[in-house]
């Protein structure tokens, strides 16, 4: 079992995972299937909404571990090896899977299994939607470059403003890092995605909104990926509370998705951008 380093005070723990690899999701309205191969992010995001899914559903089987803050429990699987061999990877040749819902696959502690997963996948001809915020994902491109009909590589940026995002993902590569990653993967030839998500309403820390969503436009208009979609702030879980304590002020919520679809249509406007909105 290789050995990593973890940020200070995470409980660390394993579990064993119940193959197969690829399950159905069960989070909010995302539906499809997905590949989750660690209970608990190190990154950590305070927007984050998965905190919630593990108190109410993993508990009873994994323990009282999972009731520590989100960012500070980790648990990965023991037998991931025999999961990976488990799994019949050709009943889902040609499906969608998105890798991962629960947790950044391209964590430093979890990228060496991403790889081996997407090994056993891709040839298997299953069809592979890369979601991270890690620039880890890149060392993986010389084989992601070899299956590039079956794969996306996509990132989510939630602000271009460094002060904002320094507070609400506090452990992942900065917006503009990210962004440099859909361009390398774009030069290899590989099929590319920025989630805007979450955006925030105004506060303390990013007043403008509206100077906010034309920054990313104007990065997008350079990066050009080939799909782009958004995703307003929601009340998801205890999200807000995680939220609300790191910003130290609380966040207005009331209409507020009505007004960010608004200004983000005005912005990718400008630059001849469109978007998906969810
Ligand atoms: S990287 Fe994704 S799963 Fe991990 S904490 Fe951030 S939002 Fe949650």
């Amino acid at each position: 079992m290789e050995s990593f380093s973890l940020p200070p005070k995470v409980s660390f723990a394993r579990y064993r995972l119940r193959p197969p690899l690829i399950k159905p999701s069960k989070i909010y309205e995302m539906g499809g299937w997905v590949i989750n191969f660690a209970i608990g992010c190190t990154f950590g995001c305070r927007f984050c909404y998965v905190d919630s899914i593990h108190k109410k559903f993993s508990r009873a089987r994994i323990g009282d571990v999972v009731m520590r803050d989100w960012g500070y429990y980790f648990l990965i699987p023991e037998n991931i090896d025999d999961a990976i061999k488990m799994t019949e990877w050709r009943r889902w040749r040609g499906k969608e899977v998105m890798m991962s819902s629960t947790h950044d696959a391209y964590l430093p502690q979890l990228h060496m299994w991403a790889r081996k997963i997407l090994e056993a996948a891709l040839p298997a001809g299953v069809r592979i939607n890369i979601l991270t915020r890690s620039p880890l994902v890149e060392r993986d491109f010389d084989l992601l470059e070899r299956y590039k009909e079956s794969v996306s590589v996509s990132v989510s940026i939630a602000t271009m403003e460094e002060k904002l995002s320094r507070v609400i993902e506090p452990r992942v590569a900065s917006p503009l890092r990210r962004l440099e990653i859909v361009s390398r993967a774009k030069e290899r030839g590989l099929s590319t995605g920025v989630h805007i998500a979450p955006i925030f309403p105004p506060n303390r820390l990013r007043e403008d909104l509206d100077r906010d969503l034309e920054k990313i436009a104007e990065k997008l208009s350079e990066v050009r990926p080939d799909d782009i979609s958004a995703e307003a702030l929601h009340v998801r879980g205890i999200n807000m509370s995680y939220l609300e304590q790191a910003m130290g002020e609380r966040l207005r919520l009331d209409y507020f998705e009505e007004k960010a679809r608004e200004a983000l249509t005005r912005a990718m406007k400008k630059y001849s951008l469109n978007f998906s909105w969810s």
